[in-house]
Formats: structure tokens, C-alpha cells, sequence
């Protein structure tokens, strides 16, 4: 189903391209900027079983992203710089800013680089509990597991099932379940545990997979030094707020904001909601980080920025680098708003 899906947006981002209609929709729909999001920046791999894919861009498709912008003149800045233009309605030049999440590891040996070649800034968000090494990556977690079983046994919903692992397609399937299932849960805990249990039966050291892929406070110290790198908040536990109950929720922003700023002596004042779509990130997440006073908060809801995202600023959309898409003809779709506007049924502001 997922592979479905991935086909269907491919085909409307090619059609958008070849039809050219993406030029026709730009002067509408292309706002005056963009903040693009990225996970991973890594060279690809050759596993045919990569349910988190999406989540990962290679270096060559970041220097075309930039350099495609860079043709465009269109303005690379900080998110300091983007919340001040939005501030003072400065939009004469169009601007893009660029944004990771996690604190990978990989943020530092292959996005830094290319990010250099073109003197281009950009933010990445750290999760706390990330940098601590404590972090619960469990979507990575599940990768693992599903990538070397041949079956899996979980009870969903109180009834066991024994889910197939013996295929790529196999394991893609599995891996849709049990993502699904596991993001429904109603509490944090709830997902801790059923992939606790799991990494168990199946030999997958959760905490490993954390230290492996994120930088630690020593790491980010001299990365965070780079005069490039911004340093955001995305809470302590990567949790998904809305699910929280207000007082934590609260704590999760302020208290993970405090730590960066401990741990590397300078100001974390903008924030991405982990997950970050409509189950993550409503309106009171919005006000909660607005009255945490941070500058900025971003989400995963697909769009560009208006003049009016001036007065939603701790609700701004972003437009993916998604590692399933990237083809040479995906940067200038992206770049003229028309696959984020058809997204949103052509809505500029998405905020409640
Ligand atoms: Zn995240």
C-alpha cells in the first residue's frame, strides 16, 4: 500500500514537471520561501528492504537541491534570519532555509560538507535524550528486527499475530503494520514497551542504535561551533506532544531547550515538533511553544511560506527531501509550491 502510494506521488510530481503545470502555479502557490526538511544525509544503500527510506537524502541530491536554488538566486539563510524577515515583512528576495531533525551523525560527515560548498546555513534539532545516548529510535529499532527475522509475533489489539518476515515485500508489509499500530499506541510507554519486548526476542540493542546514529553532546559541541549550524529543540524523548498531558508536554520543549543550551552554551531558540503532522502538533502545541517563547516551530505539514505565516510562526510548514524522490526533475516541483499547494487543496495557511 505504502509502495502504492510512494508510485501515485511519484507520477504527480513527474506529471507536475512534465506537463510544466508547476510553472503556471508558481506565481500562486511558490510563497516567499521555503523550509526544507531532512533526516539522513548519507550515501544510498543497497538493502532492498528500506522502510525508512524517506527519511533519507544522498549528498548528490543535497548538491542539487542547492545548486538549483543557488541558480534561482534564491536567498539561503538561518532560521534567525527567516523569523526576522517574516517579522519585518521583508519578501523582495525569495528564501529558503534548510532543517534536520535527530542529530544524526551523518548531518556532520555529509551534509556539513556540501552545506560548505555552497556557504549555506542550516538548523538541525536535537533531541535530548538523543545526545544523552538514552534516545529510543524505535522506527530504526523495527527496521532491525523485521530486516533479520523471518517472522515476527505480536499481539495487536489483544489478539497474537505472527506477521511474515521472509520477503522484502514481506517485511515491507510487516513493517506498515507494525509502524502503524505502534504510532497509534496511546502513550509513549506503550510504544517503549512493545518494542522493548521485541528488540529482546529478537536480539536488537535499542540503545545501540542511538549512540550509533546520533552525535553526542561532545560531538555537537564543535559541530554546533560551526558558524553554518543552528542548533533547534525537538524535545527531550522525541515524543509525540499532542499525546502528552499539557504540564508534560510544556516540560518537553522547555526542559530540552535548557539542556542544549547547558550542554553548548548558546541560545536554542527554535523548535520542531517531533513527528510533527496533525497527530503530533495541533494548536495548543502551537501556543505552548509560542508562550516557551521560542522564535520559530516547525512542522511536517507539507507547505511553503506566506506573509501570513508571519502570524503563525510556531506553526510553519515544511516541504520534505524525501529520500523516495530524488530525481533531478523533483527540486524545481519543489521549489514552485505546486506539489505542497495540490497537497493542502490549495490552501496557503495550514495551522488548526
Ligand atoms: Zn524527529
Amino acid at each position: 500500500m505504502k509502495q502504492f502510494r510512494n508510485n501515485v506521488i511519484r507520477a504527480g510530481l513527474g506529471a507536475l514537471y512534465f506537463t510544466g503545470v508547476h510553472h503556471l502555479l508558481r506565481p500562486l502557490f511558490a510563497g516567499v520561501g521555503a523550509i526544507f526538511m531532512l533526516h539522513h544525509v548519507r550515501p544510498g544503500r543497497e538493502a532492498e528492504f528500506q522502510p525508512n527510506r524517506h527519511l533519507e537524502i544522498a549528498p548528490e541530491f543535497l548538491r542539487a537541491m542547492l545548486a538549483h536554488l543557488r541558480a534561482r538566486d534564491i536567498d539561503i539563510i538561518t532560521m534567525d534570519e527567516a523569523y526576522r524577515r517574516l517579522i519585518e515583512r521583508r519578501f523582495s528576495q525569495r528564501f529558503a532555509c534548510f532543517t534536520l531533525d535527530d542529530g544524526y551523525r551523518d548531518n556532520r560527515d555529509y551534509a556539513l560538507p556540501v552545506m560548505r560548498e555552497f556557504d549555506a546555513p542550516f538548523a538541525v534539532y536535537v533531541a535530548s535524550d538523543f545526545a544523552e545516548g538514552s534516545g529510543r529510535l524505535w522506527w530504526v529499532a523495527l527496521e532491525r528486527i523485521i530486516a533479520k527475522a523471518s517472522f515476527v509475533e505480536v499481539a495487536i489489539g489483544g489478539t497474537a499475530s505472527r506477521l511474515d518476515t521472509s520477503t522484502p515485500a514481506a517485511k515491507q508489509a510487516a513493517f506498515d503494520r507494525l509502524h502503524d499500530w505502534l504510532r497509534g499506541l496511546p502513550a509513549e510507554r506503550d510504544i517503549q514497551r512493545e518494542i522493548g519486548a521485541l528488540c529482546a526476542r529478537h536480539g536488537v540493542d535499542e540503545g545501540k542504535v542511538c549512540r550509533e546514529l546520533c552525535m553526542s553532546w561532545g560531538e555537537l559541541k564543535p559541530f554546533a561551533d560551526d558558524p553554518l549550524v543552528t542548533i533547534g529543540a525537538h524535545t527531550i524523548t522525541h515524543c509525540n506532544l499532542a499525546r502528552q498531558s499539557e504540564a508534560i508536554a510544556a516540560r518537553e520543549m522547555a526542559v530540552s531547550r535548557a539542556r542544549i543550551e547547558s550542554a553548548l552554551q548558546r541560545p536554542a531558540v527554535h523548535l520542531a515538533y517531533p513527528y510533527g503532522d496533525k497527530i503530533a502538533a495541533g494548536p495548543r502545541e502551537f501556543a505552548l511553544a509560542h508562550a516557551a517563547e521560542f522564535k520559530t516551530a516547525v512542522t511536517t505539514r507539507p507547505g511553503m511560506i506566506f506573509p501570513e505565516s508571519a502570524d503563525h510562526l510556531t506553526a510553519l510548514p515544511r516541504v520534505s527531501l524525501n529520500g523516495n524522490y530524488q530525481e533531478a526533475h523533483i527540486p524545481p516541483v519543489l521549489t514552485s509550491g505546486a506539489a505542497t499547494a495540490m497537497w493542502n487543496g490549495f490552501r496557503r495557511i495550514d495551522a488548526a
